[in-house]
């Protein structure tokens, strides 16, 4: 690989939250975008450098664009990256950002049934994971957004989900149940860019994990 290739860096980020809090992240390590992409439809923004670029794309892609080195670099939540299962890739820094938690969610008064639990939930692998390890039957919903509603309307007995602050289960008549998992907002790389680009990649995760620490 020639030194201008390894100079090349693109990395992932999607929209909103993850894009407005790793911003302050990458310009402790001198990288600052030329465009927002809250303004902008161009799904590939240039930096203050020629050879670091920033891919704008779903939260949920940007594992996928890492492992099959379309980015170098990317920031997605430790739930992404748990139903994504992490081929191809290292998890390198918490970014201490986007906490939350998973949960399961239902309601206080209602007992489970006895036998399958039906549960609705976009996080497939985690909650088949998180069931089998319990020894507990389940039958899976596959939603993609407002699992709140499913207990509501009798789809499912309970939920998997994030919680942050709970309100949204409160002011549907649900309440957290069990913790799954503790999730942020992770920087991951492609393997083999962490290989033939190490030198850039060691220095601007030096920055940005000295920014993160200096956070705390
Ligand atoms: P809350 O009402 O604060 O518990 O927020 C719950 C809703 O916000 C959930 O239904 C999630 O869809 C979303 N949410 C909260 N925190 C996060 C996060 N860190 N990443 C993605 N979605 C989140």
């Amino acid at each position: 690989m020639s030194d201008q290739a390894k100079n090349r860096l693109t990395i992932a980020l999607s929209k909103g939250r993850i894009f407005e809090e790793t911003m302050p992240l990458l310009n402790a390590a001198g990288i600052e975008a030329l465009d927002d992409p809250e303004t902008s439809r161009k799904l590939i923004l240039d930096t203050n450098h020629d050879d670091v670029k920033l891919v704008i794309i779903r939260a949920t892609d940007v594992p996928t664009y890492v492992q099959y080195g379309a980015a170098d670099l990317g920031v997605t939540g430790k739930d992404v990256l748990m139903e994504h299962g992490g081929e191809g890739l290292y998890e390198l820094l918490d970014l201490n950002i986007a906490r939350c938690k998973l949960m399961t969610a239902g309601f206080a008064d209602k007992p489970l049934p006895a036998g399958k639990i039906k549960v609705a939930t976009k996080f497939v692998n985690c909650t088949r994971r998180y069931f089998a390890e319990q020894g507990r039957q389940i039958e899976i919903i596959k939603l993609y957004g407002s699992m709140e509603l499913a207990p509501i309307v009798g789809l499912a007995d309970i939920i998997v989900d994030v919680v942050q602050t709970g309100s949204t289960l409160k002011a549907n008549g649900l309440v957290p149940l069990a913790h799954m998992a503790d999730i942020s907002s992770r920087m991951i790389v492609n393997k083999a860019s962490l290989k033939m680009k190490n030198e850039k990649l060691k220095q601007l995760l030096e920055q940005v994990s000295s920014a993160v620490d200096s956070r705390k």
